[in-house]
């Protein structure tokens, strides 16, 4: 089984993924992370984040890992533990550039269904009910205003010992989202079939219940 689950930055899918993927045994694929350290290879290889030819000529033969830990799971560019890098402002703020590129897409969607067809899985993005797997058993699409969205992020920095302005993080929120639903190659949208959760008010666990039940029908 293929459970699909998009929406927009920080609407708390990959929490919620996650969570359903351990409950019901599936692995679990944040194709976000795969573009991330796409972004961190641009960025190592000095290129500029729109050079296409240049990223592509090192991407097709590029590694890019999971690994599951404690806290969740390891992201591996070439075998180098990116986990935290790719969560660094300069991947997030330049991820939707890079995410744009036709011929990266392609290359991460190729993978994306190599690892799907290995058996059951919950992917979450931004294309995967559109695209990547279109014929997923079931298809969440979630949404929460970004006001909300901007608060969990704040909320969960300060865990972090990091105190970005609430403000600076709606904006980059906002502006990651309009670049995300603007580019020309599956841009960010409900499919069709979809059933879309509107998380602002929920918790994460009514999230789950929600998603568990939907796959139980
Ligand atoms: O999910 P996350 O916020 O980590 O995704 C980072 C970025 O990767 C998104 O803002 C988007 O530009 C890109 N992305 C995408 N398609 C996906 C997943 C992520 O374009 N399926």
């Amino acid at each position: 089984m293929q459970i699909a689950i998009d929406g927009p930055a920080s609407s708390g899918k990959s929490t919620v993924a996650k969570i359903v993927a351990t409950q019901l045994g599936f692995v679990y694929v944040d194709t976000g992370a795969m573009y991330r350290a796409t972004t961190v290879l641009a960025n190592r290889l000095g290129l500029d984040y729109g050079d296409e030819a240049g990223l592509m000529a090192k991407l097709v033969d590029a590694q890019i890992e999971f690994q599951p830990d404690q806290a969740g799971q390891k992201v591996f560019l070439n075998g180098e533990d990116v986990t935290l890098t790719i969560r660094t402002p300069e991947i997030t703020n330049n991820v939707s550039q890079v995410a744009a590129l036709a011929a990266v897409r392609t290359e991460m969607v190729k993978r994306q269904r190599q690892i799907a067809d290995q058996g059951q899985v919950v992917m979450d993005g931004r294309d995967i009910g559109t695209t990547v797997l279109p014929d997923a058993a079931v298809k969440i699409f979630m949404v929460a205003s970004a006001k909300e969205r901007a608060q969990r992020r704040y909320a969960e920095n300060i865990t972090k010992g990091i105190d970005t302005p609430l403000a600076t993080l709606q904006a980059e929120i906002e502006l990651r989202d309009q670049k995300d639903s603007t580019r020309a190659v599956s841009p960010l949208r409900k499919a069709a079939d979809a059933v879309e959760i509107d998380t602002t008010k929920l918790t994460i666990e009514q999230v789950v219940a929600e998603i568990l039940a939907i796959t139980k029908q």
